[in-house]
């Protein structure tokens, strides 16, 4: 008798959770979540244009949920960014790239991750000593982490260059991201304290066989190499794309004609693999 009471209830205990966590909301599921630490990260090369070289990588946060699937970021970072659970996923995975790839990054210094910034984490330092603390007891230098800030992320202006200037004192790389599809103007730029500039994909699949280009990439490129930006093209995926960006002086590249975003692991042997070639 003493087994079977035991046994309805752990079924009914086992329902009730069940039940509860079927009738949460969205948010109520993120933030699950974020307290049992769901999320992975998958690593996207980048390369050196000229000699295919892995320089490095940029951190894209993915969802492992419960039944084993995986979220793409654009399903849940949009919810974390209004709720705000997006500090602690940004927290998370900057954990995750130092317990994926210390190795790697210890063994060649001339590789860097970039980790994507909200605008929550742009407008304030608060992230900075959660990078210097993870770091700590490592061999990785802040040089090797890079920050990427999207234009979103200078609502406030003033907040975010204090910020990304103190980011760059302590010796990271601040990039901004997704430039050109944001409302801020090329002024804004100027003076801004920044190293690298990501041309979107949007202005990168305008670049065709047939000369086609649209007029406005080559004036990034220009514009980002008289600020003395380092350039990196995204979401490159032709061969012509790669050999324009070369012939244009573009050092670096990332897209599916180099590598999709990929588990650490696997990662690491794309990059010893790279270095070999
Ligand atoms: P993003 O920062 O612009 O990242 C580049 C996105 O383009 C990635 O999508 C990547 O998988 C995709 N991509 C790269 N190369 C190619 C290509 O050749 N072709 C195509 N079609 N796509 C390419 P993903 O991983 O789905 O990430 C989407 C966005 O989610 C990111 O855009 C970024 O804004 C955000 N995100 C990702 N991880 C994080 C994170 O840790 N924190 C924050 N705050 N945002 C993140
Ligand atoms: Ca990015
Ligand atoms: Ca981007
Ligand atoms: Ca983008």
């Amino acid at each position: 008798l003493l087994p079977l009471g035991a046994f309805i209830a752990a079924f009914i205990i086992g329902m009730v959770v069940w039940l509860s966590r079927r009738r949460l909301s969205p948010l109520g599921e993120l933030q699950i979540a974020v307290r049992k630490r769901e999320f992975i990260v998958h690593y996207q090369p980048i390369v050196d244009l000229k000699t295919g070289r892995c320089v490095g990588a940029e951190a894209l946060v993915r969802w492992k949920r419960p039944d084993g699937s995986l979220a793409r970021p654009d399903l849940f970072i949009p919810l974390a960014e209004e709720s705000g659970l997006i500090t602690a996923i940004t927290d998370q995975v900057i954990a995750l790239v130092v317990f994926d790839l210390n190795s790697l990054l210890v063994a060649d210094r001339s590789i860097h991750i970039a980790i994507n910034l909200s605008a929550a984490d742009v407008g304030t330092e608060r992230v900075l000593p959660i990078i210097a603390k993870a770091l700590q007891h490592t061999g990785i230098q802040p040089q090797q982490i890079w920050l990427e800030a999207t234009e979103r992320g200078f609502v406030d202006i003033e907040a975010a260059r204090s910020a990304l200037a103190r980011a760059r004192e302590l010796g990271h790389a601040v990039a901004i991201d997704d430039f050109g599809t944001g409302y801020s103007s090329l002024s804004h730029l100027e003076g801004l304290p920044l190293d690298a500039l990501k041309i979107d994909k949007a202005f990168i699949d305008t670049i065709s066989t047939n000369s086609a280009t649209s007029s406005v990439t080559p004036h990034i490129i220009d514009m980002a190499k008289t600020l003395k930006l380092t350039i990196v093209a995204e979401g490159v995926e032709t061969q012509a794309q790669a050999d324009y960006l070369v012939e244009r002086g573009v050092e670096y590249g990332q897209g599916w004609l180099f590598a999709k975003p990929m588990p650490a692991a696997e990662f690491i042997a794309y990059c010893r693999r790279a270095e070999i070639r």
